[in-house]
């Protein structure tokens, strides 16, 4: 591919026409397009399996779970509602406009850029994409280049499928999406680090160009005493899941450090380990994804004071990359494993005196993508939601509010901005524009000067 500005630009004059042509808009064009990446879901299920285990080490279940079925369901939902979403909606209008109709109509913004992480390579190309699809948008994806398989599976199979003019993939690491931000764009959708967000930001300034920062952060998980051996079993189930489950902590919203009541976190420990005997097997996690990522996950427990705190795994194999899942309690809280993401398979745990205090803990940091709380204390819960701000909380699960079309998905504050999935999708990349039509048959004036005591008296 040419990557030069005159290279660059001509393809995206490819695109930028094909919107200008109108034929993204049609609510028929939209449809063909969502099938295709249906029908492409499932025709090049077992390569996407394959592209997945290469890049990621990713088992087949999972990949099932977090991209293949989570993306189907996701362009089922958009096929099911679109006509919904592209009708115009009624406005009222208030007596003093009197007659008037006004209609909410949606129009697509027009050139959208998709840049998307190495964590879910096809999940988090493809999800936004239904949304600019359904939207009714011309679009370009730059997946990550640490994903060269599932990159490469993109740029090859999305022309095959879906309308080439329209839907663009270009592979390449920072440079190539340096130079695609210098380009205007009608869209900027962002999925990564808060370090590229700020690029991301700065660069479409220069163009006025609206963005959307999926960012992550560190996700606090409370978990309160839980009786019961059954709801036992299922919340360690939960957390398991949401810490090693998927990517092998290498998520947004994987959980990143729990928050427990002193008296607890021991058992709470033995809890664990017993049942990560079973479901935490290196046959089971994927990989971490590079030398760099290992290095740097490795770096965090070597500090010693974070080290001493290790009371579960912390055994590495260099040879492998592989780093066992590892259990903290009270690391320090100035130690860049507390104050950075982790994005990894260590979980460290802060022991509190009251499960209350985690509300302090949790104000005192930026906002996270989502907040986790094990608890079936009602008061605790209402505290959570009216005290403390995050894109969102689940009550006594984790991971699951992902996969819910009906759920705004995004961060607040320093986890990013701009909420997408579902109904949100489609709104993400359209803009509502108010259409009003006025008659000519009354006419108030008071509206109009010449200004004078009359006009000031009603
Ligand atoms: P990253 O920011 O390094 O890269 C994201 C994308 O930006 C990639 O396509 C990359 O090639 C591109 N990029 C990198 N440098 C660039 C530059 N200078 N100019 C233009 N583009 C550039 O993120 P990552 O390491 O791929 O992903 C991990 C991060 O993403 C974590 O912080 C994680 O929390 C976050 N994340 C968020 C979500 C979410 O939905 N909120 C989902 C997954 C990951």
């Amino acid at each position: 591919m040419d990557f030069s500005a005159d290279g660059l630009e001509q393809q995206l004059s490819v695109v930028r026409r094909c919107f200008e042509s109108g034929k993204t808009r049609s609510l028929s064009w939209r449809k063909s397009q969502l099938k295709a990446l249906q029908r492409l879901l499932v025709e090049k299920e077992q390569e996407i399996f394959r592209v997945l285990k290469e890049d990621l080490g990713k088992h087949q279940a999972e990949a099932f779970r977090d991209e293949v079925g989570f993306l189907g369901k996701s362009v089922d939902y958009h096929l099911a509602n679109l006509d919904k979403w592209v009708a115009p909606t009624k406005i009222s209008i208030p007596l003093v406009a009197f007659p008037t109709s006004c209609q909410l109509v949606q129009e697509p913004l027009g050139v959208v850029l998709l840049l998307s992480p190495w964590n879910f390579p096809i999940a988090l190309s493809l999800e936004p994409l239904i949304g600019a699809i359904s939207a009714g948008n011309a679009v370009v994806v730059k997946p990550s280049e640490l994903t060269p398989s599932s990159s490469a599976f993109l740029e090859t199979n999305i022309p095959l499928y879906l309308d080439g003019e329209a839907v663009k993939v270009i592979q390449g690491g920072p440079n190539v999406g340096e130079k695609l931000l210098e380009q205007k764009w009608d869209k900027i959708f962002f999925t990564g680090s808060p370090r590229v967000g700020r690029i991301v930001m700065t660069a479409a300034a220069k163009h006025l160009t609206p963005v959307a920062l999926e960012l992550g952060g560190k996700t606090p998980c409370i978990v309160d005493f839980i009786s019961g051996s059954r709801d036992k079993q299922t919340l360690l189930k939960r957390i398991i899941g949401g810490k090693w489950g998927s990517c092998y902590g290498q998520a947004c919203i994987a959980i990143d450090y729990l928050l427990v009541e002193e008296k607890f976190a021991t058992v709470l420990v033995e809890l664990l380990k017993t049942m990560m005997k079973t479901l935490t097997k290196p046959e089971y996690v994927s990989n971490i994804i590079t030398k760099h990522h290992f290095e740097r996950l490795c770096n965090l427990l070597d500090d010693p004071l974070v080290a001493s705190s290790v009371v579960h795994g912390g055994s590495i194999d260099r040879e492998k990359m592989y780093i066992e899942p590892t259990i903290l309690i009270d690391p320090p809280l100035d130690s860049e494993i507390m104050t950075e993401e982790i994005f990894g398979p260590l979980l460290p745990i802060v022991t509190l005196k009251k499960i209350e205090d985690s509300i302090d803990f949790m104000k005192g940091r930026p906002k996270p993508l989502v907040i986790y709380a094990f608890t079936k204390n009602e008061t605790l819960k209402r505290k959570i939601v009216e005290e403390t701000s995050s894109g969102a909380i689940t009550f006594n699960d984790t991971l699951i509010h992902y996969v819910c079309d009906g759920i705004p998905f995004g961060g607040v504050g320093q986890s990013g901005f701009g909420k997408y999935h579902g109904k949100c999708s489609f709104d993400m990349f359209s803009h509502g524009k108010p259409v009003m039509r006025r008659s000519f048959l009354t006419e108030f004036s008071f509206r109009y000067p010449p200004w004078n005591e009359d006009k000031m008296q009603l």
